[in-house]
């Protein structure tokens, strides 16, 4: 067998794929991370650079964005447009927009309206709050301010007095009702409307929120609406205010077939509002452009089955096809892309904990030997190991599994005793043990391998919490790239997955992405009881704010980090995790009153005498200290058993 080598592990995690070129690996077995996407762009090594930053005293579980990968994936979209305009002929500019739901971080959406400048990024608010964000951030002169979500008549309000500061925001009608609303608002503070009207497309994305669209979907007008809508505003003489048609069929659209339909269905009632009389000169296709978190350019739920460029080519020709064909100006586009431009920014860093062998360490032992007086369930499964071989794997597997269960049923019937079923145990695990040795031998092992793994799997316990970092994980199934970010030119013989920090037996990573399908078990290296730091990918978008309190693990530290020449960094910003006080006051604990119940109680122990004045001294200091430290786990206080 040849020497492992980082080549190993750069297809073993499909790096290439998943990556869009930010992350490769080193000679020395480190994950880099590359500014720009580029073979030759600046980049750092993911490894010391974790290192450093504990140095400076940020702590682990750690969030790491990279400004470099947020402009790079802004120019990618703008880019893609420009190159569809020019190789189509299209008369329209193209004007993205930020959708603040998709990370609503000050740091991050400041980066995004900074290094969005050139391309006149603007921003969307699906609500009055993230209205607020936008009036105050967004200072590019030629930026839109979308307006989306249920309005009120504050929302209104804000929105239409902030012409009067020389912002444009554009109101989308999402709910019929809501436009005599803002006519009888805008009349009270005499501001001229500029409104945009969302249509309910029976065009249905596909994927995971298939509800956002459809004749069903929460938003948008009907054509019977629309038409209703146009009339209201006609008899007004205000059909000049529309200058917007808005569509969005759902996040992750999967394939691209759900864009080409909506695209057609939503170029037509284009043409429709200018058929009516309208002269809106923009069209926003909304979000839905997905990101391939797996790398397998599929239309699975973690994937998607086309390219940034493809679906602009693809928002592109349809629209100019439709417009061509009846004479139509061709609109400004506006896209309101969250998922793809800010998901490659950013990665956690956890570490590893502990690890528990599920085969135990079987192969360093014997297998138990049985005599005549031993139940028979024993000597059922110890036939299972001395018969198993390459023409009948699959079928003792299925036998062991059952003699196992027997063994259980056995016992909890007083039947066999705890001696005894721990016997069961063992000799289960040396005959998974054989079996899996004889089905990795083979050339075309059967299918179930998979769930004969499963069982012997190692347990690496995480640094981290499922539903605080990767909530989509534990929500809705969705896949992203996980693997260590060092040794990577070192084989990894085990096989595993993470269990978090929380009590929750669903706080774990058990799904992997893989080349083909997705995969239970992920290829880890031996735990040595050094540091062992997993990254997972591809978490800007939604994840931060989706997170929660579960067991009380608060926000994680974070960093923006700037990549400058080949080596070296700039650290934009720190942001210090919640401490134990944090969490505590966001459930309505106050840090003070906590302090002090404890001192009381103490107290009371001392005068009975329970505890000594040192002990108390110990568990005061203790308490206090508990309170301002990081919700995680510090890995100096594990070294001392380990
Ligand atoms: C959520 C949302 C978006 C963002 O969608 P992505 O798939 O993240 O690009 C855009 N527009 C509207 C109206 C949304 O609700």
């Amino acid at each position: 067998m040849s020497k492992w080598s980082v080549k190993d592990s750069l297809e073993l995690y499909n790096v290439p794929a998943w990556s869009a070129g930010f992350f490769g690996i080193r000679a020395n077995g480190h994950l880099e991370v590359r500014g720009d996407g580029q073979d030759d762009s600046p980049s750092l090594d993911l490894y010391e650079l974790t290192r450093d930053l504990q140095r400076r005293g940020l702590r682990l579980p750690l969030l790491l964005r990279f400004s470099n990968i947020l402009e790079a994936r802004i120019h990618e979209l703008a880019g893609a447009f420009r190159t569809a305009s020019t190789q189509y002929g299209y008369r329209g500019k193209f004007r993205g927009v930020y959708p603040i739901k998709v990370n609503q971080q000050r740091h991050v959406v400041e980066e995004l309206i900074r290094l969005g400048k050139n391309e006149n990024l603007g921003l969307e608010a699906g609500s009055k709050p993230e209205l607020l964000i936008a009036l105050a951030l967004l200072d590019t002169p030629e930026a839109l301010i979308i307006c989306n979500g249920y309005k009120d008549r504050a929302y209104l309000e804000t929105a239409l007095l902030a012409q009067k500061l020389g912002r444009r925001p554009i109101i989308v009608i999402d709910r019929f009702r809501e436009l005599p609303l803002l006519l009888k608002v805008a009349e009270e503070l005499g501001v001229r409307p500029h409104i945009g009207l969302r249509a309910k497309l029976t065009s249905t994305g596909a994927g995971k929120w298939v509800d956002s669209s459809g004749e069903r979907s929460k938003f948008g007008l009907s054509t019977r609406e629309i038409v209703a809508g146009i009339e209201m505003l006609k008899e007004k003489g205000m059909l000049d205010c529309i200058e917007l048609l808005h569509f969005h069929i759902g996040s992750q659209i999967t394939k691209i077939r759900a864009h080409k339909d909506a695209l057609r269905e939503a170029s037509r009632i284009y043409v429709g509002l200018h058929q009516l009389g309208a002269r809106p000169s923009l069209i926003d296709t909304g979000g839905g452009l997905g990101v391939d978190y797996d790398g397998s350019q599929s239309n699975t739920h973690s994937s998607t089955n086309y390219s940034v460029q493809e679906y602009a080519n693809d928002v592109v020709s349809f629209i100019q096809e439709v417009c061509d064909e009846t004479g139509t100006p061709h609109p400004d586009i506006v896209t309101e892309s969250g998922r793809a431009m800010t998901a490659h920014h950013s990665l956690l860093i956890f570490d590893v904990l502990g690890v528990n062998n599920g085969m135990g360490d079987v192969a360093d032992r014997d297998i138990p030997s049985i005599d005549a007086e031993d139940p028979k369930i024993l000597h059922n499964l110890a036939e299972v190991y001395r018969t198993a071989s390459t023409d009948n794997a699959q079928e003792v597997y299925h036998d062991a599994l059952q003699f196992k269960e027997e063994a259980n049923t056995l016992f909890n019937l007083g039947v066999i005793d705890i001696q005894e079923r721990a016997c069961a145990e063992e000799i289960f695990q040396h005959c998974c043990h054989k079996i899996l040795g004889i089905l990795h031998e083979m050339p075309n092992p059967p299918e179930d391998v998979d769930i004969l793994e499963k069982p012997l799997a190692d347990t690496y316990f995480a640094n981290f919490s499922t539903f605080q970092s990767i909530p989509d994980h534990w929500a809705v199934g969705q896949l992203f790239p996980v693997m260590p970010i060092h040794r990577l030119d070192e084989e990894p013989t085990r096989q595993g997955i993470f269990a978090d920090l929380t009590c929750d037996s669903d706080g774990k990573i058990n799904r992997f992405i893989s080349q083909e399908e997705d995969k239970p078990l992920l290829e880890l290296h031996a735990w040595n009881k050094q540091p062992y730091l997993i990254g997972v990918f591809l978490i800007g978008a939604y994840q931060e704010i989706l997170g929660d309190l579960h067991n009380l693990f608060g926000d994680t530290d974070a960093v923006h980090i700037h990549i400058e020449e080949e080596g070296s960094y700039s650290v934009e910003h720190v942001v210090e995790g919640d401490s134990v006080d944090e969490v505590l006051s966001y459930v309505q604990y106050d840090r003070k009153a906590l302090v002090e119940r404890v001192r009381r109680i103490i107290e009371t122990a001392l005068r009975k005498g329970q505890l000594s004045l040192e002990d108390s001294a110990l568990l005061r200091r203790r308490y206090e200290q508990g309170l301002t430290e990081y919700t995680y786990l510090s890995q100096d206080s594990l070294e001392e058993v380990s």
